[in-house]
Formats: C-alpha cells, sequence, structure tokens
C-alpha cells in the first residue's frame, strides 16, 4: 500500500511518514505543490494525504488537477484551515475527507483505512476491459465469466494496469507496485508476469511500447 503524503512543514511531514510507516504503508513524500503533482503522474497511490498551504502550486489547485485527470485517488485533506467555507472549498475541489491540524494520529490511521477501504469497493467493478474482469477486493480474475488462476506477481500487475487503463505504465513504476523501494527486483520480473498475463488472457490485452512501458487499451 503506497501513500502520498503532500506536506511542506519539514517536521510534520517527517513525523506523519514515520507514523505511517510503521503502521506497514509505503510513504512517499511530496514538500512542494509541484513535487505533489509530479509523484501522481508518476505513480498510482492507495491514498494521499494533502496539505493545503503547499508552495508553487497550493493543495486546492493540486486536487483539481488530480481530479480534472480523472484520477479518483482518495484525498484527505490534512490543513490547519478550520474555517467552514476552506472545508467546503476543500470538498467541492474533490477531496474525500478533512482532518484540522492538530489532529489525533490514531483517528486520521482509522479515517485513512476506512478511505482506503471504500476506494477499493469504489473502484473494484470498474476494473474490467476487454472481457477480462479483476476485483481487487477479492483478489480474483475472470475471463468472460470463467475464473482465472494467476500468480501474485502477476495479479499486481494486472491490477496496476486495469486501474490506469488507457495510460502506459512503466516498467519501473510496475516494479514498485511488487517490491518497496528496498527490496532487489529481477531484472526480468514484469516482462515474466506480462507474458503470463497474456498467456492466460489474451495476448491482445496488455500492449507494449518501446520507452513508455505498458498499458491495457480503454475498451472502444
Ligand atoms: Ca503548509
Amino acid at each position: 500500500m503506497r501513500l502520498l503524503i503532500a506536506e511542506d512543514d519539514p517536521m510534520l511531514g517527517a513525523g506523519l511518514r514515520r507514523a505511517l510507516q510503521r503502521a506497514g504503508y509505503t510513504v512517499d513524500l511530496a514538500v512542494t505543490g509541484d513535487e505533489a503533482m509530479a509523484a501522481t503522474r508518476a505513480q498510482a497511490y492507495e491514498l494521499i494525504l494533502l496539505d493545503l498551504g503547499l508552495p508553487n502550486i497550493s493543495g486546492i489547485e493540486a486536487l483539481k488537477a488530480l481530479r480534472g485527470r480523472r484520477d479518483a485517488t482518495p484525498v484527505i485533506i490534512v490543513t490547519a484551515r478550520d474555517r467552514p467555507e476552506q472545508k467546503v472549498e476543500g470538498l467541492d475541489a474533490g477531496a474525500d475527507d478533512y482532518v484540522v491540524k492538530p489532529f489525533d494520529l490514531d483517528e486520521l490511521l482509522a479515517r485513512i483505512r476506512a478511505h482506503i477501504r471504500r476506494g477499493e469497493q469504489r473502484t473494484s467493478d470498474a476494473l474490467s476491459a476487454h472481457g477480462v474482469s479483476v476485483d481487487l477486493a477479492a483478489r480474483t480474475v475472470t475471463v468472460a465469466g470463467e475464473a482465472v488462476a494467476v500468480t501474485a506477481k502477476e495479479f499486481k500487475v494486472l491490477a496496476t494496469l486495469m486501474r490506469r487503463m488507457g495510460q502506459f505504465v512503466a516498467k519501473e513504476e510496475l516494479e514498485g507496485a511488487l517490491y518497496d523501494d528496498t527490496a532487489e527486483v529481477e531484472s526480468n520480473t514484469i516482462e515474466v508476469a506480462v507474458y503470463g498475463l497474456r498467456r492466460k488472457l489474451g495476448s491482445g490485452l496488455i500492449v507494449t511500447a518501446r520507452g513508455l512501458g505498458y498499458t491495457i487499451p480503454k475498451d472502444a
């Protein structure tokens, strides 16, 4: 589970990152709005914690841009701005939740778990293309209604590509979906998983383009 923290306060950002890592998440930290935007374009996250007062691009602008790309990643705004109209602006811009600093860490962790669960349910029936369906919660794959057995690595690659349907995903990013940053990745892991998926699910499902990576094209 990979989360993004967009927070320019170094103490708070580092503290949150440690707490979330202790809770078992892989965490990226962005300290400007630009960095947050770049991170969300390069990488799929299970959830984003978003400060509103960020350098370069404000949290609200970053959130609007994210939703403008039809990216439905759950977003919790974490901010000191507690006026009702500020909450309304954040929620209207597409945030899923709004937490005011200073916050209780256990409550924030519970909200993160709840939104990740909800996000998985929301996307579970949407992950379907070319006759192939992926159920993220049940971790099952079906082709034309028939269950197909896939390996854990194949499942993660397929789920990542389904979530980003129509976009190319770089091999390095698929590797990142399989492993934490620290783990060794065998150089042909993704090729092996894609080969297995094509054999089991049909050769046309996953398209490769040199220099861009892999994609599942949108259904016509
Ligand atoms: Ca700030």
